[in-house]
């Protein structure tokens, strides 16, 4: 059994997907652990996406995390990192499979609906982060 942290990000809340995107992964099989709504201030969304801080899109993405209210939550069951990712789908909407979450849904590489934890390690720090 693992966890992962997922969160659907402001441009999911306000596009109204947050119950098509729980379904999906309770669809597949998954518990939805631990959830809660909040919209990040800048030094919380700065921190977050840290290991991000040298890129060009760091500020942009720090800005668009704190546009809105968010919705953090736990996914928990078989290999669900790797399977949350793959529901998800590639970072870029335009390169996702056809059915995943950002295929279906996202606009652009920079407004992509969901995140998910890429490693047991960053799970870890990730789930922390918002659920202590
Ligand atoms: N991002 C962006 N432009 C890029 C790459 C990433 O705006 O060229 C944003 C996007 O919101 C992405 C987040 O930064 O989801 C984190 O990037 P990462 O490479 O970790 O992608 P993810 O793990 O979310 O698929
Ligand atoms: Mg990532």
């Amino acid at each position: 059994m693992e966890q992962t942290l997922s969160i659907i990000k402001p441009d999911g809340v306000s596009k109204n997907l947050v119950g098509t995107i729980l379904k999906k992964f309770e669809d597949a099989g998954f518990k939805i652990a631990n959830i809660k709504y909040l919209t990040l201030d800048s030094s919380q969304a700065g921190e977050f996406y840290s290991m991000h801080k040298e890129q060009p899109f760091y500020e942009e993405l720090v800005n668009f995390m704190t546009s809105g209210p968010c919705i953090p939550f736990v996914i928990e069951g078989d290999n669900a990192i790797l399977k949350v990712r793959e529901i998800m789908g590639s970072t870029n909407p335009a390169e996702a499979k056809e059915g995943t979450i950002r295929a279906d849904y996202a606009d652009s590489i920079d407004r992509n609906i969901i995140h998910g934890s890429d490693s047991i390690e960053s799970a870890k720090r990730e789930i922390s982060f918002f659920f202590g």
